[in-house]
């Protein structure tokens, strides 16, 4: 759809001196300042409405990969041959088409090996987005169309390819290539390996997303902002040493060739249990006679999966592996025997994974599998990489943390190139609740969902926070503005704003519309309004687009003419929210107060008419210190 062309009118307007504009109207060049006024966004059209859901026209590529790959300890080497199916769905016709390298993060000259960052650390996280001194990079043998060499063109972490002829809306064409790499011990944080167990991911030349929005997405691979892909089908064979065991993406093709009789008996059994089956027991872990129905040469794996955006696997030789069952879906744990405290980690991945299925969207794979490794934390559709964590409850967080990422963003693809707080942000959220949960009647747990409040002084500091739409590459303090400021702002919606219900509903709706398509902020704000059925652009611009910060205040208490009350509050911020008064009367008797966000309507200044005319004594803002003010010293009456 065309957008009316508004440029004439602008022109025209702009030949007329803005003071004469002034003079014909008072109203004229004085913008609205006020804090619900709509936020400027696309305009909504028949791909995305303004409803927020997708539209009538909807549309987004598909991206199918059929892959061979063997992974050769002794090279420490991944080599592969492959294609992908590539369905122009986009009603543009396609020049050049774009692809992610993105084993280049670790060539010598890459922009993450020239800048060389040291780790940001916060509290336990840890973000290594290096290569750590690793000099390797992708070599791309060969690209071709129908036989033919095609022309392409690489910057670093992405590849153009220039098509002989654009390829028409409703064409589709196949890509076959063969590469390789060698596999650096840590890979920007997201894969890498520690001796014999490799995790290996972000592999194998990936389709950038082409979209309505932006076009090509090719935000290169820095290290910062994960990966942002079409969705697609997989059909995997891998090839490894005949003593590792394989765990990925997807279903597991060809059981009877790769697995023992009684690991088949077992897994069958830990189908029907809710508690962990040993499939390989800690003492037969790393004995390949035990584990293996062939223990030299090579062995095929082979997967498939089905409308995911992308394919991660591990390997090794020394494997513990533990599985249940959550409704159907196999929940699995890989581990070293050395891991000890992995034992309990299946009963915290099936919690979690039962958790956010229940209370948000249902688990849609066939199976859910950590594996315990060199990488402090990654996920991938099916599939985490979580370290052998030194506490349980950090293990607990990290392994819940991972697997919240099968929501947000593997079945709700947004970018994470651009927007870590729709997906680091939206799954910390979901997994404070979570983390609470499994914690119940303990310290840690019963206290875990205030951390992003307690952390707010710490972290908003005036000159250095930046709003959390900033891009991630950009972004100095991640773990806030990725993490626990975006669910800080989730958590303020969903207890102060909305309530649970109008919340829990109006986030479901969000998750069901968009799972499997790729959701923009705007589509995000829309469906929230729309489903809750309330004004929130006040809240996205306080939250999301600025820095804005509050502090309501108790002006003064006044004893009205007729013997009644009036509160004088105040907002002196730049943010606005919802406020709540703990008022005390002469009789002792305390009542709360919430005042809708409303309030504020008319500008910073309110005056609370209290019904009745019993004698107050006392008066308190946000009694239960569930907001961020930054100034409580206001807060109280008499002061
Ligand atoms: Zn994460």
């Amino acid at each position: 759809m065309r957008i009316p062309n508004l440029f004439g009118v602008a022109c025209v307007l702009a030949t007329v001196p803005l003071a004469a504009l002034r003079a014909q109207s008072g109203a004229a060049g004085v913008a609205d300042s006020s804090p619900f006024r709509p936020l400027t966004l696309p305009a909504p059209n028949d791909v995305r409405t303004g409803s927020g859901r997708p539209g009538a026209h909807y549309w987004q590529q598909r991206a199918s990969y059929r892959l061979n790959a063997t992974l050769d300890p002794d090279k420490n080497e991944v080599r592969g041959r492959g294609a992908i199916h590539y369905v122009n769905r986009s009603p543009d016709a396609l020049p050049y088409l774009w692809l992610f390298v993105e084993q280049n993060l670790c060539e010598p000259a890459s922009i993450t090996n020239l800048l060389n960052q040291p780790p940001l650390v916060f509290l336990g996280s840890t973000f290594d987005f290096s290569c750590q001194g690793f000099a390797g990079g992708g070599t791309l043998e060969s690209m071709k169309i129908r036989g033919a060499e095609v022309k392409r063109t690489r910057y670093g972490t992405t590849l153009r390819v220039d098509l002989a002829r654009p390829l028409a809306p409703g064409d589709s064409l196949d890509l076959e290539m063969g590469w390789h790499f060698n596999v650096p011990p840590q890979g920007g944080g997201r894969m890498g390996h520690d001796g014999p167990l490799y995790e290996i991911a972000q592999w194998y030349p990936r389709m950038v997303v082409y979209d309505d929005v932006r076009g090509w997405n090719h935000e290169p691979y820095i290290g910062a902002g994960e990966f942002y892909l079409e969705y697609g089908s997989f059909d995997v064979s891998l090839t490894v040493p005949a003593g590792y065991l394989v765990a990925a993406t997807g279903e597991l093709a060809n059981p009877l060739q790769v697995l023992t009789a009684p690991q088949r008996a077992r897994l069958a059994l830990a189908r029907r249990s809710d508690t962990a089956v040993a499939i390989v027991t800690a003492a037969e872990a790393g004995q390949a006679a035990r584990t293996r129905p062939v223990t030299t040469g090579t062995m095929t794996w082979h997967f498939t999966a089905k409308n995911v955006r992308d394919f991660a696997f591990a390997a090794g030789p020394n494997f513990r592996w533990d599985a249940s069952d959550y409704d159907g879906i196999l929940i699995e744990t890989f581990y070293r025997p050395k891991a000890t405290g992995w034992v309990e980690a299946n009963r915290m991945s099936r919690e979690a994974i039962k958790y956010f299925s229940e209370q948000w969207y249902r688990y849609p794979y066939s199976h859910a599998t950590t594996i315990e490794g060199p990488i402090e934390g990654m996920e991938y559709p099916m599939l985490t990489f979580v370290p052998a964590s030194p506490s349980r409850e950090e293990l607990q967080w990290v392994v819940a943390h991972e697997f919240g990422h099968e929501w947000f963003p593997m079945i709700v693809g947004s970018n994470e190139r651009l927007y870590p707080w729709m997906d680091e942000g939206f799954n910390t959220f979901i997994d404070l609740a979570n983390a609470a949960k499994y914690f119940k009647g303990t310290a840690y747990g019963d206290s875990i969902e205030v951390h992003p409040l307690h952390l707010y002084a710490d972290h908003a500091v005036p000159g250095n926070e930046q709003p959390l739409i900033t891009k991630p590459t950009e972004v100095r303090d991640l773990f806030w503005g990725g993490y626990q400021k975006p669910a800080l702002m989730m958590q303020t919606l969903r207890c102060e704003v909305l309530g649970p219900e109008r919340f829990d509903a109006a986030f479901r709706e969000y998750i069901r519309a968009w799972a499997f398509k790729h959701p923009t902020p705007a589509d995000f704000f829309r469906m929230m309004r729309d489903a809750s059925g309330m004004e929130l652009d006040w809240f996205w611009r306080g939250w999301v687009f600025t820095t804005a910060r509050l502090d309501q205040a108790i002006d003064s208490v006044a004893t009205r003419r007729d013997g009644g009350t009036t509160i004088y509050l105040s907002n002196r911020g730049t943010m606005v929210l919802p406020a709540e008064l703990a008022i005390t009367f002469a009789d002792g008797r305390i009542t709360t107060v919430k005042l809708p966000v409303e309030m504020w309507n008319l500008g910073s200044s309110f005056a609370y008419r209290l019904p009745g005319t019993m004698h107050v004594t006392a008066v308190t803002l946000d009694p239960r210190k569930a907001l961020p003010d930054i100034n409580r010293a206001n807060n109280s009456w008499p002061r």
